[in-house]
């Protein structure tokens, strides 16, 4: 109920207004958002690497319904794979990929998508820079493993978000395990009815659990991608107890999310990987980030203040 009065309020004509009207980035919406473009967002990704963590950076710039639109991505991720080389973050830099930026919704469709996304991952390896597919809702679900499926064809490195809070998730880590995948595992954040995914918070947490050991235990590489710190604690106690080190699983969190955390577990020795957003379209993004916590209202109202 709180959640949805903060997003129809964060929404609103006036307060989106207010907040995006200077041409930056405020202090507050910049703790989550890497910049308007890959020059702002690539210096982000040198400070983390500065602090010893790494980074995935994904473009906001809304889901093209057109090929031109579509096309613009595979140029918009080019610029940032290259702008990652001019400043010297290739090794262990990463970048992520919403297949509906690739012309999903666009005439060709999937298969048009998955042709855009391999010129990018062919961009991307060329410079020794990583790649993961984001999971976005229920629909997408099969067209997204069809087309990583495809995509490791050429480049078996590629990963894939999966959603522990969806009832099929135990077999997909299952099945991506065996081909040994980099798998991101995340709660989910789209939301789904009982008939597809678990819908209380105990429930998904036990699913989180269950679909780690799935990928602990099998052949993947798991990327523990949550804030929740008994999350992260159970992946830390699974690969010592399966004997696996620092480099055979990583941990990941979103730009601005329980910074001291990424400090702190990149301090102790954790590969620690920080999802940096960046571009034109950022604001529901920044949202977002204010509904999942309540106690971030203060920031939204910080931001009206001070955009
Ligand atoms: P929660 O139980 O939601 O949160 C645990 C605790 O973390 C909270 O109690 C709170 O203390 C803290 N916290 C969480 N959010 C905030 C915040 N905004 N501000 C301050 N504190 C906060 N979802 C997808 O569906 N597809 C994807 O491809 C995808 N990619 C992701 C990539 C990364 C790197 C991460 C970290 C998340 C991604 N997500 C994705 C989102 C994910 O599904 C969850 O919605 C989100 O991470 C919240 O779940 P949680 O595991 O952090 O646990």
């Amino acid at each position: 109920m709180l959640k949805r009065v903060v997003r129809r309020v964060g929404y609103a004509g006036p307060v989106r207004r207010t907040i995006t009207s200077s041409s930056g980035l405020g202090r507050v919406t910049g703790r989550f958002v890497g910049g308007l473009d890959e020059v702002s967002a690539v210096a982000v990704a040198q400070r983390l690497r500065a602090q010893g963590m790494l980074t995935t950076l994904h473009v906001r710039q809304g889901n093209p319904v057109d090929e031109a639109g579509a096309d613009a991505h595979v140029e918009l991720y080019r610029r940032l794979v290259a702008q990652h080389v001019e400043a010297g973050l290739r090794e262990g830099s990463e970048i992520s990929l919403k297949m509906a930026q690739f012309g999903l919704l666009a005439p060709g469709g999937l298969d048009g998508a998955v042709e855009r996304m391999r010129a990018t991952v062919a961009d991307a390896y060329a410079a020794g820079i990583g790649v993961t597919v984001d999971m976005e809702g229920i629909e997408e679900v099969d067209v997204t493993l069809d087309a990583v499926c495809r995509l490791r064809a050429d480049q078996p490195d590629v990963g894939i978000a999966i959603q522990a809070y969806l009832l099929r998730s135990e077999a997909d880590c299952h099945a991506l395990a065996s081909t040994g995948a980099r798998v991101r595992l995340v709660k989910g954040a789209y939301g789904a009815g009982p008939d597809v995914a678990h819908t209380t918070r105990a429930t998904v947490d036990s699913a989180y659990e269950r679909c780690l050991e799935i990928l602990f235990a099998g052949g993947a590489y798991p990327m523990v991608a949550s804030h929740d710190l008994r999350m992260v604690e159970a992946a830390r106690a699974m690969a010592r107890e399966a004997g696996k080190g620092r480099d055979a699983y990583e941990i990941q969190m979103l730009m601005g999310v329980r910074t001291q955390d990424q400090v702190r577990l990149a301090a102790a020795g954790e590969r620690l990987r920080v999802y940096v957003p960046y571009g034109p379209d950022w604001y529901g993004w920044f949202v977002n980030r204010i509904v999942e916590k309540p106690s971030n209202v203060r920031l939204l109202a910080h931001a009206l203040v001070s955009p």
